[in-house]
């Protein structure tokens, strides 16, 4: 599977932002997955739910990894937690089904 770039998404992920969603970047890094962690905060934004929602709907539900009909999962192809700047980018999120997500995950591609 071939995946493109836009040169707007390079340029996003080139450049450091000083924070997202207020979260400056070391904060990112310290409490990730904690209650209050980045993560959390993400992944419960309007902006995530219409995103994701969008994400969904461009790959018809199909799973870009396997061709599963059924696919629900959005996928980061670059790690949250790494690059949270492109965290909305629609070049960076793929669908996925469950199986294949929980396999990407499994092998350390959060
Ligand atoms: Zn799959
Ligand atoms: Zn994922």
């Amino acid at each position: 599977m071939i995946m493109t770039v836009s040169e707007e998404a390079q340029e996003l992920l080139t450049t450091s932002s000083v924070s997202v969603l207020g979260y400056t970047l070391e904060e990112i890094q310290e409490e990730f997955h904690g209650i209050n962690g980045f993560a959390n905060a993400f992944y419960s934004t309007l902006e995530w739910g219409i995103r994701s929602a969008e994400i969904l709907k461009r790959d018809s539900f199909i799973c870009r990894f396997c061709g599963d009909k059924y696919a629900n999962y959005v996928h980061h192809i670059r790690s949250l937690r790494i690059f949270p700047e492109i965290c909305l980018h629609p070049d960076f999120l793929i669908t996925v089904c469950v199986s294949c997500h929980n396999h990407l995950h499994r092998k350390g591609a959060k």
